[in-house]
């Protein structure tokens, strides 16, 4: 299954249109909508996931936004830890919404999917001990 994490920016004029209809019933992907910010009438911002079997429909669905006016960007920043200083106190999962940091029994350890990860960088200040750092 091919995967894809971009942002999406999109102009006043565009942000009541309904681009998660379009990428799933003309484009046949699959939309995780990881982060949203859409004010009708203002600049909206959205962060999916897309995934096809076919990395070429991705691209297709990518092609149709970018002509409509969206501005499509990749997920580049990724989220970084020190992690041997890490004394598991739980205060960055609190405030990660995606789920992407995790402290679970048995072994109360600081657990990271990166693939969840939206890179809002809520963990960074989150951290008393100052050891997540986002890296571009
Ligand atoms: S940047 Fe930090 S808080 Fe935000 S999703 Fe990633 S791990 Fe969670
Ligand atoms: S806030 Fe910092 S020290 Fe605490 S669990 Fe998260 S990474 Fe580890």
């Amino acid at each position: 299954m091919a995967k894809r994490k971009v942002v999406l920016t999109f102009p006043p004029e565009l942000t009541e249109m309904p681009i998660t209809y379009h990428l799933v019933k003309d484009y046949d992907l699959a939309i995780n909508i990881l982060k949203a910010k859409i004010t009708p009438g203002e600049e909206g911002k959205l962060v999916l996931e897309l995934s096809n079997g076919d990395e070429k429909r991705i691209q297709a669905g990518i092609d149709f936004l970018k002509k409509q006016g969206v501005i499509v960007e990749p997920v580049s920043k990724e989220i970084v830890f020190n992690e041997p200083e890490c004394v598991h106190c739980g205060s960055c999962t609190a405030v990660c919404r995606s789920n992407a940091l995790s402290i679970a029994p048995p072994e109360w350890k600081l657990k990271f999917d990166k693939e969840l990860c939206i890179v809002c960088e809520s963990c960074v200040t989150a951290c008393p001990m100052g050891i997540i750092k986002v890296s571009f």
